[in-house]
């Protein structure tokens, strides 16, 4: 039911319970603290699949969803480097590409040339980084390491993407009655 894909790709799952446009239009215009349907991960590593791994609590929540509850996630103690925790440094990266880009495009127009260029170094900084860390996947993808994990919360609704074909089957399997999608 989950497609074979190469090493290194994306699986996303999609749970929903109780999920409806009005709650989340809530959720955002007034920051009410959402409810979601609680991803339930097991306790092999999600990154290297080694059994009995510890629970460590992944935050779920983005800038502008906060939730009420933390989702405890199975990484063992080697694999704790190797997957990040929370989406605060993808936020960080994706704001400083527009930031970045903003302040080049602005500056260039006015001319301030220093400016400019210090947002064209911005960009080529966090898409440097961006390309760092795909290259340390892909590494630890050749290791039988599976580090892509995100998680996000929204009101009645819970996506997980992850490197980890197993994690994604298993989520599926295990969360039939309120699995929305899965690919
Ligand atoms: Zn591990
Ligand atoms: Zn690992």
């Amino acid at each position: 039911m989950v497609e074979q894909k190469p090493p290194g790709a994306w699986y996303a799952v999609v749970l929903r319970r109780g999920f409806s446009g009005g709650k989340l239009f809530a959720q955002g215009a007034f920051g009410l603290k959402a409810e979601f349907p609680m991803p339930e991960l097991g306790t092999q590593c999600v990154c290297c699949d080694v059994a009995g791994a510890e629970l460590v609590n992944f935050d779920p929540g983005t800038s502008h969803s906060r939730v009420k509850a933390l989702v405890p996630v199975p990484l063992c103690r080697m694999c704790r480097p190797h997957v990040d925790r929370e989406l605060g440094t993808q936020q960080l990266l994706a704001g400083g590409l527009c930031g970045g880009f903003g302040l080049a495009v602005w500056a260039a127009m006015k001319p301030v040339w220093l400016l400019s260029a210090a947002g064209v170094a911005i960009v080529a900084g966090c898409v440097g980084f961006i390309f760092s860390k795909r290259a340390k996947r892909r590494e630890l993808a050749a290791t039988g390491h599976h580090a892509g994990l995100e998680i996000m919360a929204h009101a009645g609704q819970c996506s997980v993407r992850t490197t980890n074909r197993r994690v994604a089957v298993e989520l599926a399997q295990r969360h039939a009655d309120c699995l929305h999608r899965v690919r």
